[in-house]
């Protein structure tokens, strides 16, 4: 056990590829990865609007393996290199930087506990910290029902499956916090859309001035 948690903590191997290796990817699946950079910046209509989106890789082969391993197998530690090539990627540190509130896509507070961490709060609090006047907020957003997994539905049934499972905590509070800034909503994968824009949708409560979206993989 002690061993386990050990290793977590200082990785000996590629979480990879598994090699033995000092640094959590070795320098091989580094390389691999990063050939596969695309950050390509669009319009999306999402929650009923058209807003900025983007994201920095198409989710297969060896990045399908990363995701898998950080959200299920607990090689929670990979997720920091993930922000280190957002924040090394110029194109997208100028995007960020034009946000004032980055808001990670939340889970239900049962999976939460269950899983022990959300990915995407540890992802997007750890780039708030590293842009200046990017500020970390997950006590905005909040999931209320504990639904199905998105990626155990058919694509049909992935709408309704997230209808109103979101809400603004603190709605009047928050309001006055977050009216009139740029908002920047971020998950680690995008698949059909439908998560991200009942969160816009959600959002859109607080009147902020803009919304924007950043994932890390597109489906
Ligand atoms: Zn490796």
């Amino acid at each position: 056990m002690i061993e386990k948690i050990l290793e977590q903590i200082f990785p000996t191997t590629c979480g990879i590829c598994g090699k033995l290796y000092k640094e959590p990817i070795c320098n091989k699946c580094k390389a691999k990865i990063d050939k596969q950079i695309i950050c390509k910046k669009q319009y999306k209509y999402l929650g009923n609007e058209f807003v900025k989106y983007i994201y920095l890789f198409k989710y297969k082969e060896i990045l399908r393996k990363i995701l898998l391993s950080y959200k299920f197998k607990e090689k929670i530690y990979l997720y920091e290199f993930f922000v280190k090539i957002i924040l090394k990627n110029k194109k997208l540190y100028q995007f960020l930087e034009k946000y004032d509130i980055i808001i990670p896509v939340p889970i239900h507070s049962k999976k939460k506990k269950y899983r022990g961490y959300n990915q995407c709060e540890l992802i997007a609090e750890k780039i708030a910290k590293n842009v200046e006047k990017l500020q970390y907020r997950d006590d905005v957003l909040i999931k209320i029902k504990n639904n199905l997994r998105q990626s155990s539905l058919k694509s049909e049934e992935r709408k309704n499956n997230v209808k109103n499972v979101y809400m603004i905590k603190d709605l009047e509070k928050n309001k006055l916090e977050v009216q009139n800034k740029n908002i920047l909503l971020f998950d680690d994968i995008y698949t059909t859309g439908n998560t991200v824009s009942e969160c816009i949708r959600t959002l859109k409560k607080l009147n902020p001035k803009s919304i924007g979206v950043l994932t890390i993989f597109k489906d």
